[in-house]
């Protein structure tokens, strides 16, 4: 059973957190926290132990009741593996703090992609990570390119690659993020960073990206045209898709219009926290003229990368090969590649008060 240490307990992290619980073959060591707030009392009442960051943070989390596992280098120093979800950048600034204590490190797409020895997608390329001390897990936005990508490349080869992202302006729980009521070219410079970064997986592909920031919460949609090497029809096109467990080609007879139709079919399927792990493929979109290839997908920020930080443990522990992890990940997760087959065999939800379970012991 590996221990996992959860440093950074927010949109991520309690996210990767739950989803490491419902693992066969993991628990959660700890998760630490600068400062005591709701975060920091569902975590209490998940029974994850709570490890404090910094030197004043002990007497605030003292002050509002919450109790104490001991500090962020004492979680490290016990845990097999750890996974840094702090905000972009404070992860290599915790760099030092994994190499001091030999633990080696999973990081999020906000750090630079030089904070580790490679940067990860489960899909396109598990092996590379295996057995490294420090990985990167590439952003939502990444991770939706690198899993589309995958097949595409293996099937038909790709000669050119053009996507704009339209991107949500904040999470949910941002509110000190925007824009409020406006459209924003973000960068306005071509092309956007998504392109370099697809790169770190995917080293040859030619994409050019373009990035918008709009006044949304929920999901980035992606517009993607791709020139492919080889001649492809819509529907081979739509069954290679559909065949890979973490894209969903949605079916036009469910008349999902928008990540708000998305969300809520998660939700009513009783996904944790209306979480969609899959990219979300609009399977009308779905369109080839000649070797030109044109769809449209949602990705879920808050969620896709979950199942790969999962995935991102068992690579750097080495304890499972690519096709193993991924099953593993997705049954445990109920991630079936088709977010209403949970319907019918709901996802248990995970406990909202001190369970006695697992990683109380931890
Ligand atoms: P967040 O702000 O929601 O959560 C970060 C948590 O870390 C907060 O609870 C914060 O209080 C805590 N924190 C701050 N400084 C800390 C420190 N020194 N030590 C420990 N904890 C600290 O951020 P997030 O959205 O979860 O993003 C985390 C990482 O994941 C970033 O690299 C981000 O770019 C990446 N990411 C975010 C999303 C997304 O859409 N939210 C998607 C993919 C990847």
């Amino acid at each position: 059973m590996l221990k996992v240490g959860v440093n950074g307990y927010g949109t991520i992290g309690k996210r990767v957190a739950d989803a490491i619980r419902a693992q066969p073959d993991m628990s959660v060591a700890g998760v630490a926290k600068t400062s005591p707030n709701f975060e920091a009392k569902v975590a209490l009442e998940r029974g994850y132990p709570l490890y404090v960051v910094g030197e004043d943070g002990t007497d605030a989390f003292g002050a509002a009741g919450f109790d104490l596992a001991g500090t962020v280098d004492e979680l490290v120093a016990e845990s097999d593996v750890v996974v840094d979800a702090t905000p972009a950048g404070i992860g290599a600034e915790n760099a030092e703090l994994y190499r001091e204590h030999d633990t080696p490190a999973i990081f999020q797409g906000g750090e630079d992609a030089d904070v580790a020895e490679v940067s990860f997608n489960a899909r396109s390329n598990y092996e590379a990570a295996r057995g490294a001390e420090y990985v990167r897990v590439v952003s939502c936005n990444t991770t939706g390119l690198s899993r589309l990508f995958a097949p595409i490349l293996e099937e038909y080869g790709v000669e050119k690659a053009r996507v704009t992202l339209v991107r949500r302006g904040g999470d949910p729980g941002q509110t000190n993020r925007g824009p409020i009521n406006d459209t924003i070219p973000d960068p306005v410079e071509i092309p956007s960073h998504h392109g370099p970064d697809l790169n770190t997986v995917f080293p040859d592909i030619e994409v050019d990206t373009m990035g918008m920031k709009v006044p949304a919460t929920l999901m980035h949609t992606h517009a993607v045209n791709v020139t492919l090497e080889s001649e492809a029809d819509a529907e081979s096109v739509r069954e290679l898709l559909d065949a890979e467990s973490r894209l969903y080609v949605l079916p036009p007879e469910l008349d999902i219009d928008g990540a708000g139709k998305l969300k809520e079919f998660a939700q009513d399927a009783g996904r944790p926290r209306g979480d969609c792990w899959e990219n979300c493929i609009w399977g009308d979109s779905v369109t080839v003229e000649g070797r030109d290839l044109y769809l449209f997908q949602a990705i879920h920020q808050e969620a896709d990368v979950v199942p790969e930080n999962v995935d991102a443990i068992r690579a750097i522990a080495g304890t499972a090969d690519r096709a193993e992890s991924m099953t593993l990940t997705e049954d445990a997760l109920g991630l079936d590649g088709q977010i209403g087959r949970s319907m019918r065999d709901p996802v248990p939800q995970p406990p909202t008060v001190t369970d006695g379970g697992r990683d109380d012991a931890e």
